[in-house]
């Protein structure tokens, strides 16, 4: 029989903090929160599976949710920023509804309020522009739109440093008895230092995948000028994630197209033979083959 596993998980840490909830008597405050965050999920979810995207898993912490999908990255940066404003976009209409339930007297002032906070917190949280946050995937995706996808994941990164130490100044001044506001800023330096270690795997992972896109063709094309002494391997960080590439080079006026850099460096194997030597070779084996 097949076995159909769950979507939506639930971290142990929020089972916890939901047990101190109900002994604190904020159980209430924690439904209604956790409600908020499972529809800004499903909010990303519907916009993800719009677009045919396979969903891992969708996790609820006690601090927001996570979108699990081996997608991003890999899709059109339309689609990319669709999904990322998915989630917060659902906040928009909660907050009429709230008004209306309010009109309705189906619910007090006092929820009203309450559900309003929730929602404009998370919304505006959400969007900063910091990693792994919508607002910092959002800001990704525009400077993958700008510069070579090797550059936009440095730019971000530093972009996003800069914002996170920012965001902890202000912890610091305002709130510096605020344990949770702390632990949220412990998770986004770990998130951090984990990005900065995976970024060399995750530009061979887009040269990976590179190789396999099939909506390339439909890219708009772009010509780089590059010399015959540069290696493949440092050719390939001016490949733009939206943009199909082609390099002109300067020495002997030879164009190369995008997919015998990828070749070199995926295939062949040879991403730091510089490719004054690589086209001497390919000029001796084909001489060799006519023979
Ligand atoms: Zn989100």
């Amino acid at each position: 029989m097949n076995k159909q596993r769950s979507v939506v998980h639930i971290h142990p840490l929020l089972w916890v903090t939901a047990g101190i909830a109900v002994f604190t008597g904020f159980f209430y405050d924690l439904l209604l929160l956790f409600l908020i965050v499972l529809l800004h999920e499903l909010g990303h979810a519907a916009a993800a599976l719009h677009f045919k995207w396979r969903i891992k898993k969708i996790e609820l912490l006690p601090f927001g949710g996570v979108l699990e999908t081996p997608e991003y990255g890999r899709r059109p940066l339309r689609e990319e920023v669709i999904v990322a404003a998915a989630g917060p976009l659902v906040h928009l209409p909660l907050m009429l509804l709230s008004y209306l339930l309010l009109a309705a007297s189906v619910w007090k002032q006092a929820d009203h309020q309450l559900f309003m906070h929730y929602n404009l917190t998370l919304l505006c949280f959400n969007l900063l522009p910091v990693w792994p946050l919508d607002g910092g995937k959002i800001l990704y995706c525009w400077f993958c739109s700008r510069v070579p996808y090797y550059f936009a994941q440095k730019i971000m990164w530093i972009t996003s440093c800069l914002f996170l130490c920012g965001l902890m100044f202000l912890t610091l001044f305002l709130f510096p008895a605020h344990l949770q506001a702390w632990i949220i800023m412990l998770f986004f330096i770990v998130a951090h230092y984990t990005e900065w270690k995976q970024q060399p795997y995750s530009f061979f992972q887009f040269l990976l995948e590179r190789t396999q896109q099939k909506h390339k063709k439909n890219m708009e094309p772009v010509l780089k000028i590059i010399s015959m002494y540069e290696r493949p391997l440092d050719v390939a960080k001016q490949i733009h994630k939206n943009k199909r590439a082609a390099f002109y080079i300067k020495e002997n006026r030879q164009t190369l197209p995008e997919s015998y850099i990828l070749d070199t460096i995926i295939n062949k194997r040879a991403g730091l033979v510089p490719l004054n030597d690589l086209l001497k070779k390919d000029k001796t084996d084909m001489y060799a083959n006519r023979k």
